[in-house]
């Protein structure tokens, strides 16, 4: 089976009725890439940085940072390379920096919340990411974000690394774009707002499915009620994807949800043309996207944002899907 989705590695990725999708990976080391390209990847959509940090003693350094983004970045040349900042706390822990133990992991001090109060190790991070830009094409996307006032913090930090950096005659490119994360549902109703601060959305399915359903992601317990099919998970994702467009800025998703090729009706109907998924996902989904049709995604989802229960949802994606 992988030798024949072997073979649609390097053809275009689109439907039937010619809409374009655009298919990356989400990688955790610049190792990955090499089969990440083999498979036809068109860039890195997420670059989960916790594992620089996880299994060691103490931090990583500027250096020692930069010279991880730099091989990644040139390894992808002119592709895409968006590098989300450190995402701890939750599910993630990161050994020495003696994190609390807290009832509530999820809805504690994790990701863009430690990044503020720890403005040294963000600022190092960032300017590791700064200087690595000028040998590629990377983009900074910040996790957690919940407010304005987030976003906009997270920029005074990233003004200060340009400065420093600027002060110790070290080179970067200044007009790295900057996007977030949407995972947190406050983050989806106030999109239009947060859309205004950045240059581009991510959605991440795993935590905004978590916080809409208030369904632990970890959970065997409760794991049947994680669904994504929820109608209100539908109107998050459609009210994220009006708001990226009404402003005229980009929007992909790289949850899981992403690498699921039964998904792509809905992502067709949302408008979304852009996906970054685990690497083994990368062939299996193009498979789906080469025998679908973005007209049949239109009117699954149209039908689907007036049906009323998740069941009903799935039975008309089945549907769309055949
Ligand atoms: C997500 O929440 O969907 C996501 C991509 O981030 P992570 O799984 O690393 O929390
Ligand atoms: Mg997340």
């Amino acid at each position: 089976n992988l030798e024949r989705l072997k073979q649609i590695a390097h053809v275009p990725t689109v439907t039937k009725d010619n809409v374009k999708m655009e298919l990356k990976v989400n990688i955790s080391s610049a190792k990955e890439l090499d089969m990440a390209l083999k498979y036809g990847a068109k860039g890195v959509g997420l670059f989960r940085t916790e594992f620089l940090y996880m299994d060691r003693v103490s931090l990583p350094l500027e250096d020692e940072q930069y010279e991880v983004y730099r091989e990644a970045a040139v390894k992808l040349g002119e592709r895409p390379l968006v590098i989300r900042t450190l995402d701890i706390g939750g599910d993630k822990s990161v050994s020495f920096m003696n994190l609390p133990q807290e009832d509530n992991p999820a809805l504690g001090y994790r990701a863009i919340r430690i990044l503020l109060d720890c403005r040294e190790l963000f600022k190092t991070q960032l300017k590791a990411i700064l200087r690595a830009s000028l040998h590629g094409n990377i983009r900074i996307m910040y996790p957690m974000i919940s407010s304005v006032d987030e976003v906009r913090q997270a920029n005074e930090i990233l003004e200060q690394a340009k400065q420093e950096l600027i002060e110790e005659g070290k080179p970067f490119k200044d007009n790295t774009p900057v996007g977030i994360m949407i995972e947190v549902p406050a983050a989806v109703v106030v999109a239009d707002l947060l859309a205004e601060e950045v240059q581009f959305f991510s959605i991440g399915t795993n935590d905004l499915i978590q916080y809409a359903l208030a369904v632990d992601r970890m959970n065997e317990t409760v794991a049947n009620l994680y669904d994504p099919y929820h109608p209100a998970v539908l109107r998050l994702l459609k009210q994220v994807a009006d708001a990226a467009k009404a402003s005229g800025i980009p929007v992909s998703v790289c949850g899981e949800l992403a690498g699921d090729p039964e998904a792509i009706p809905l992502w067709l109907g949302l408008g979304i043309h852009e996906l970054s998924m685990s690497v083994q996902c990368l062939l299996p989904v193009k498979e789906q996207v080469l025998q679908s049709d973005a007209q049949t995604g239109k009117s699954f989802l149209a039908e689907a944002l007036r049906l009323r229960r998740s069941s009903e949802i799935k039975e008309r994606l089945r549907a769309a899907l055949r």
